[in-house]
């Protein structure tokens, strides 16, 4: 009797988990693999980093994730060798033969060859990073309570975050937040005219994804609220208390934030190089890989030249590009060809923090008050598993009633005590 067809899908992040639950019930057998054994909410890191949300509150295990169907099976392992041409997969963990293969190893920070940027600037893309940074944080503040030589003080107090992005800028609202609200309750001694928060951008407006009036708008409202935000400004190198800008300025500074710049997290043992300024792996418009059509990538890790212009890195798109690699593979094991991935672009959003956001949807823009609470709503509409959703709603409605951040922990045995940037998963 012939066995089901193989499918597995590396990376359970959007794009990996959603094709998997795409493939639920479909008749192939489907692995996906992990490192993590849980899967993360990667727009509400953030707020993990900023003491508003619980670690647990924006992960969940895959497993519970993948419950709904018998032929849907997880393994927790790091990928370390693919083999086109055998049709096979090596993990850490054993080896797989495959029918279909699908990558979703998402993306990483890219340091633009910055020296000391890896070394000493916190990243924000892994559950790990964000816990590092929050304990970061949270100690520079106790220590500068205690602190008496002022010029060591204002260092612990001061925060510069790199890029103006969305990360960048969600970052610098969401610390003023945590400053203004819980901090200065917490250490009414210290002298808040030291604590300095910066957001560098090198090029001359923020949100560059956006319209120009709403960068402008974003920029006046950071500024109107305490942030000082340096425009035309480029890091050349970062210190582990500070970092030095192209035109010789230095800021000192004891937390450094990258939040700018992604390239693909390439798996290991790929036979083909990746491609482009984001080291990403191509694909054709089927998403399929030219010369290895079992072979799928998709999400950030992807670069699909036909839609350049219009894809951007963010959770919708590998979303649609989960759901329609789950659709192909089962087109291909009924022997039917495919149609081309296209793209539907719901809008998009950004938050600010202190009630302002903005956001362009069906080419209408918005600012304020309203993209604000949108993005609230749509992000937690998105969370994966009710617990989460209904804790999320719940944190927001204490932080936002109290304006107070409940986890302000300091873990002393954390795995985040780690060289900074470094989580446990990129150590080996
Ligand atoms: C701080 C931040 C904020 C963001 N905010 C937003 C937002 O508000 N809205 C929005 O739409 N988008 C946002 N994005 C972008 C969005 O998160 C990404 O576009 C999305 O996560 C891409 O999904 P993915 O499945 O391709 O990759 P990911 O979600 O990154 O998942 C990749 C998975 O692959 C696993 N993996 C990687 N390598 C291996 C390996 N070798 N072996 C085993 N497993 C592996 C990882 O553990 C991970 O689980 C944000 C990104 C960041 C970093």
């Amino acid at each position: 009797m012939k066995s089901d067809p193989r499918v597995i899908i590396v990376g359970a992040g959007f794009a990996g988990l959603q094709a998997a639950q795409s493939l639920a019930n479909s008749g192939a057998e489907v692995i996906l693999i992990d490192r993590h054994n849980y899967h993360t909410f990667i727009p509400l890191l953030y707020q993990v980093a900023t003491a508003q949300l619980a670690p647990d509150q924006i992960a969940v295990p895959i497993r519970t994730l993948l419950r709904r169907a018998s032929n849907l099976k997880f393994l927790q392992a790091e990928v370390q060798q693919v083999d086109c041409i055998a049709q096979e997969l090596t993990t850490d963990q054993t080896t797989f033969s495959y029918d279909y293969l699908v990558l979703a190893t998402g993306s990483k920070s890219k340091f633009f060859g910055v020296s000391g940027a890896a070394e000493y600037a916190f990243q924000l893309k892994t559950l790990n990073q964000a816990i590092s940074l929050r304990n970061h944080l949270l100690t520079c503040f106790e220590e500068a309570d205690r602190e008496s030589d002022p010029v060591r003080r204002s260092q612990l107090l001061s925060i510069v975050i790199v890029g103006g992005g969305a990360t960048g800028v969600e970052l610098a609202g969401s610390l003023l937040e945590l400053f203004t609200g819980s901090l200065k309750r917490d250490f009414p001694h210290l002298n808040w005219s030291e604590v300095n928060l910066r957001l560098v951008q090198s090029s001359d407006r923020l949100f560059t994804e956006f319209p120009d009036s709403l960068g402008k708008y974003t920029a006046k409202k950071l500024r109107s609220l305490g942030i000082k935000v340096m425009l035309g400004s480029r890091v050349s190198q970062v210190f582990e208390h500070g970092l030095d800008l192209s035109d010789g300025t230095y800021l000192a500074a004891a937390t450094v934030i990258w939040a700018v710049g992604v390239q693909g997290e390439v798996p290991l043992g790929l036979p083909f190089p990746a491609v482009g300024k984001q080291q990403q792996i191509s694909v054709s418009p089927t998403l399929q890989l030219s010369d290895y059509p079992q072979v799928f990538a998709i999400g950030d890790l992807a670069h699909i030249p036909s839609h350049q212009e219009s894809l951007s890195g963010v959770a919708p798109e590998a979303l649609q590009q989960g759901v329609y690699v789950a659709k192909a593979i089962k087109n291909l094991i009924q022997g039917k060809t495919n149609k081309p991935f296209s793209y539907f672009n719901k809008g998009r959003l950004a938050i600010i923090g202190c009630y302002s956001g903005v956001g362009q949807i069906a080419g209408i823009k918005l600012r304020g008050f309203l993209p604000w609470l949108f993005w609230l709503v749509i992000h937690v509409v998105y969370v994966p598993d009710w617990r989460n959703r209904g804790l999320i709603f719940l944190t927001w409605l204490h932080n936002y009633l109290i304006g107070d951040r409940p986890v302000r922990l300091i873990f002393p045995s954390s795995p985040a005590i780690l060289p900074r940037g470094r989580s446990p998963d990129q150590l080996s």
